[in-house]
C-alpha cells in the first residue's frame, strides 16, 4: 500500500470500503463480513463466553496517512468515542510530511512466575541455577511449535521477595512467544515446571502464571511534526509545557495516558488484542519510578520542530487468542497488512503517539471541546430521534445558539 488517501472522512461508506478493498485487497467475503453486523453470530458468541445473551458492536473506523518505518498503513480502529480516529488521521498526516513514526520493539518475550513458598530462598536460588537448563528444557518440551520455531522459554532468574508472611522465592520463566501474546503457553510451561522447581527446592509452588508487567516486551519510537503545521512555535511551546504538567503531576497524567490509551486500545480491539492486558502493563510502566508519569516526552529539535517519542510495554500477537477466530479481527489484520507480532506493536505503538500529539495539541491551543461538541452534538440529535438527513441541520443550529443539549435537539426535532 503506498498512497495517501485525501479526504476520507467525506467519502460515502461505499466508497471508502472501495478504497479499502482495492487497496488491501479484501475479497468480496470479507467485503460482506464488513458490511455485516460485527462479524460474530450468537453461536460464537456462546462457544467465547459463559452466559451469552447476544452480541454488541462498536464502530469500525479506518484512520489514514500512517507511515511508519518508512511503510503506509490503513489502520483500524474499534472505539465507540467520537473524535479519536480524525486525531489519529490528523497526527499522521502532520508526522508524515517529516517521514513518518520510527518505531522499535525487544523481542516477543514473556514473563511466567512461578511462587515458591516453605523454602531456603537463598539456597533454594542456587539449586534452581544451577539445574536452569533441565527446567528450560522440561518448559520447551509443552510447546513444539515454539520449539522448532528456535523460541520458547529461553532463561530463568530468581527474586527474593519479603512478605508478611515470610520470604518467597519468585522464579521467573522467560519465554521467547514469537507471534503470539503467549499467555497460555507461559502459564502451561510455568504449571509444567512448578514440580520439578518443588522437588529442587523441597518448597511449594503456589501461583504459576504469566505476568501482564510485559518489561521485555516493549515498544518504543519516535516522530517529527513541523512546527508550522503544528500551529506555530507559540502551540510547540505551549505542548512542551502540557507535557512537562503531564510529566510532573499524576492527576494530569493519567488523563494524558488515557488519550494514548484511545488510539492503542482503539487498533488492539481491532486487531483482536488482551486490551486488559495492554492497559494493566502500560499504567505499571508509567509508574516504574513510584510517580505516576507521562508515556510520551515531548521536546523540540534545532529547527524548532515538535519531537514525540513513547515506550511502552506491548504484549500484542497476531496469532493465538480471537485473532484467527473473530472474522471482524482477521479482516482487520489483513486491512492493517502487518505480519508479525513485533510490526503490529510498532504500529500500536506510532498509534499512541499520534493520539497523544492531536490531544495535546488541541488542549495547548483551541482546547477539545471545539471539535468534540459537533460529534456530540450528532449523537445527541440522533438520540432525540432525527432521521439521518435531518441530523445535519438540528447539529449546525444547536452549534449557532451554543445550545448542545438532548433537550434542545427535541425541541428543535419537534419544532419542523
Ligand atoms: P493461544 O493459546 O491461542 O496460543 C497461540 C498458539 O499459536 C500456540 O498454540 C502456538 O503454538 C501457535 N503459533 C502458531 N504460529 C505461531 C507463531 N509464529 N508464534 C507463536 N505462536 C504460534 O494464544 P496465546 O497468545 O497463548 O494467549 C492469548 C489469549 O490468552 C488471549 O485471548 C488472552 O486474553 C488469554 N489469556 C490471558 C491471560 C493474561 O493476560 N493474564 C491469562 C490467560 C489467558
Amino acid at each position: 500500500m503506498t498512497e495517501k488517501i485525501s479526504r476520507f472522512f467525506e467519502k460515502s461508506r461505499k466508497e471508502r470500503l472501495d478504497i479499502v478493498e482495492r487497496i488491501t485487497g479484501l475479497t468480496k467475503e470479507e467485503r460482506q463480513t464488513l458490511e455485516s453486523l460485527g462479524g460474530i453470530g450468537f453461536e460464537q458468541a456462546d462457544k467465547m463466553v459463559e452466559n451469552a445473551i447476544g452480541t454488541f458492536s462498536f464502530p469500525l473506523g479506518i484512520a489514514t496517512n500512517f507511515v511508519i518505518n518508512k511503510k503506509e498503513y490503513l489502520v483500524p480502529m474499534v472505539i465507540e468515542e467520537p473524535s479519536v480516529i480524525a486525531a489519529a488521521s490528523k497526527a499522521a498526516k502532520i508526522a508524515r510530511l517529516c517521514g513518518g513514526f520510527s518505531m522499535n520493539n525487544d523481542e516477543s518475550y514473556s514473563i511466567g512466575q512461578i511462587q515458591i513458598v516453605e523454602t531456603d530462598v537463598e539456597s533454594a536460588t542456587k539449586k534452581v541455577m544451577e539445574t536452569s537448563a533441565q527446567i528450560l528444557e522440561l518448559a520447551n518440551s509443552k510447546s513444539n511449535t515454539l520449539s522448532k520455531m528456535g523460541k520458547g522459554a529461553k532463561e530463568i532468574s530468581c527474586k527474593k521477595l519479603e512478605t508478611p508472611s515470610g520470604k518467597m522465592l519468585i522464579v521467573e520463566l522467560l519465554i521467547d512467544v514469537g507471534d503470539a501474546m503467549g499467555a497460555n503457553v507461559t502459564n502451561t510451561m510455568c504449571e509444567g515446571v512448578a514440580p520439578l522447581i518443588e522437588q529442587i527446592t523441597g518448597g511449594r509452588a503456589v501461583l504459576k502464571i504469566l505476568s501482564n508487567y510485559s518489561t521485555r516486551r516493549m515498544v518504543r519510537g519516535t516522530a517529527t511534526f513541523d512546527k508550522n503545521e503544528v500551529g506555530g512555535e507559540k502551540i510547540v511551546d505551549n505542548i512542551i509545557l502540557a507535557y512537562e504538567f503531564a510529566a510532573s503531576d499524576p492527576y494530569r497524567a493519567v488523563t494524558h495516558n488515557k488519550g494514548i490509551m484511545n488510539g492503542i486500545i482503539a487498533v488492539a480491539n481491532a486487531t483482536g488484542q488482551d486490551t486488559r492486558a495492554i492497559e494493566a502493563a502500560a499504567h505499571a510502566y508509567a509508574a516504574r519510578n513510584g510517580k505516576y508519569t507521562s508515556l510520551t516526552k515531548w521536546s523540540k529539535d534545532k529547527d524548532g520542530n515538535l519531537v514525540g517519542f513513547i515506550e511502552l510495554p506491548m504484549s500484542v500477537g497476531t496469532v493465538g487468542g480471537i485473532i484467527n477466530v473473530h472474522p471482524m479481527a482477521k479482516i482487520c489484520a489483513k486491512i492493517l497488512g502487518v505480519s508479525s507480532a513485533s510490526e503490529l506493536a510498532c504500529v500500536i505503538g506510532a498509534m499512541g503517539l499520534a493520539q497523544n500529539f492531536s490531544a495535546i495539541r488541541a488542549l495547548a491551543s483551541e482546547g477539545i471541546q471545539k471539535g468534540h461538541m459537533r460529534l456530540h452534538a450528532r449523537n445527541l440529535a440522533a438520540a432525540a430521534g432525527a432521521a439521518p438527513d435531518h441530523i445535519d441541520s438540528i447539529v449546525e443550529q444547536m452549534i449557532k445558539e451554543g445550545n448542545i443539549s438532548i433537550n434542545r435537539a427535541k425541541e428543535l426535532l419537534n419544532s419542523d
